[in-house]
């Protein structure tokens, strides 16, 4: 089992006691976490690498996932979306089944032995309405909602009021109609997990091959959720252009979440639309969930892209970054916190499909520029948006909330 004492010269020692000193004031302190799955999607991902740490540093922390049939996730899929900006009817929200999923979850899962609950995202904001709340409760929301649907937020705001405090990743998604204390919380990686851990060539050769990954040719690499903020379909138009001039391979990688019903739906899209260069070869779609062939992808592309429309932070452009990856990103949503434009890769405008094109072909041609930026943009993400950084945030909040 992983232990703070692993991440010894990865960040700095001063890190590391500040981290140790800080937790001792809230030995036994219990903490629950609540999202609404375990596994797909940067939410399971933190929850994943934070759970361990925290346990490991004395803090009790636990997670619990809230079930839901498949309405349900419906229904808060097309909240995201609308959160997101999408302009949606709220006739098509089952508000019913959205609280009596809360409702019944909360019936098996008691609080009663915790010291704070931290609720993720839309989907179990109600559960707090069907506890009987004797803690500090935090609403950690992920999602870029600088926009809201406002019909819909003002449904959601009669849950967020009951919280004690709201935690977004950027400070363009604070809403300034809510009187409910908020902080910035900026997501993170563990550079220890599989996905992002070191690996010797021979076990990126190995998981190439299992995955039946040619390498002849230049890759061009998104790994996202099939979801239409991700927008594949507009990443495999900057490849059509991109190919025009070198020939290289697109990779879209993506498994799903199980709260994400439209993934399939999408990736039927992208396979009816894209026969030709899927028969070429030239489009290699995949599905399988396995973090060691994500960490062997991003370590093999020649170019990572993050094309989103909308990106609430995008964890997919640290893990890039962190190995040194020339990163293509869309300056949107919390992407522009992790990439400096020139420095440590390059943003692009998502809706211009020839500027994208040209930033590829740009790293692909000259890989001494490619490789300058994937230097500073490791020591970046070292500096700002490692997992022992979100820790001491965590217990920062802890603290205060005491
Ligand atoms: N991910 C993965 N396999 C996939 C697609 C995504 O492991 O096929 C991981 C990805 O590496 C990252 C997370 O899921 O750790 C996605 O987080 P991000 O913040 O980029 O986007 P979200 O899915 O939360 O919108």
């Amino acid at each position: 089992m992983k232990s703070l004492d692993d991440y010894r010269g990865i960040v700095s020692d001063h890190v590391l006691a500040q981290i140790y000193s800080k937790s001792t004031r809230l030995n036994n302190y219990h903490v629950v976490h609540v999202n609404s799955t375990y596994s797909g999607g940067g939410v399971a991902e933190i929850l994943h690498n934070m759970t361990i740490l925290m346990n490991d540093i004395g803090i009790d922390t636990g997670w619990r996932m809230l079930p839901g049939p498949q309405g349900f996730y419906t229904t808060t899929k097309r909240m995201h979306n609308a959160l997101q900006g999408e302009d949606i009817s709220m006739d098509l929200i089952n508000k019913d089944l959205y609280l009596e999923t809360n409702e019944k979850f909360a019936v098996f899962t008691h609080l009663a032995e915790h010291d704070c609950v931290i609720v993720h995202d839309p989907q179990p904001l109600p559960f707090i309405k069907y506890c009987r709340k004797h803690q500090p409760w935090v609403w950690r929301c992920h999602i870029d909602f600088s926009n809201p649907h406002k019909e819909l937020w003002e449904y959601l705001k009669t849950f967020v009021l009951r919280y004690d405090m709201v935690i977004v990743s950027d400070p363009k998604y604070m809403p300034k109609d809510l009187p409910v204390e908020q902080r910035i919380i900026m997501p993170s990686i563990d550079p220890l997990a599989a996905k992002n851990m070191d690996i010797e060539q021979d076990t990126i050769d190995h998981y190439l091959q299992m995955y039946n990954i040619p390498t002849d040719k230049p890759i061009i690499l998104q790994i996202s959720r099939f979801d239409k903020w991700k927008d594949p379909l507009g990443v495999i138009e900057v490849f059509r252009r991109v190919r025009k001039s070198v020939d290289c391979r697109l990779i879209l990688c993506g498994g799903a979440a199980t709260d994400d019903p439209e993934g399939a739906e999408i990736y039927q899209n992208v396979v009816s639309n894209n026969q030709d260069l899927i028969e070429a070869g030239e489009l290699l779609l995949i599905t399988a969930e396995d973090n060691t062939m994500v960490n062997a992808l991003q370590r093999t592309a020649s170019v990572v892209m993050q094309k989103s429309t909308k990106e609430g932070f995008g964890l997919t452009v640290t893990e890039a970054l962190w190995k040194e990856k020339p990163v293509v990103a869309s300056n949107v949503g919390g992407i522009p916190n992790q990439v400096i434009d020139g420095e440590n890769g390059l943003l692009v405008d998502p809706n211009n499909f020839d500027q994208c094109a040209e930033a590829v072909l740009r790293l692909l041609k000259d890989k001494n520029y490619a490789a300058q930026l994937g230097k500073k943009a490791k020591e970046f993400v070292r500096d700002k948006f490692l997992i022992t950084r979100h820790v001491l945030d965590y217990i920062n909040l802890l603290l205060d909330l005491l």
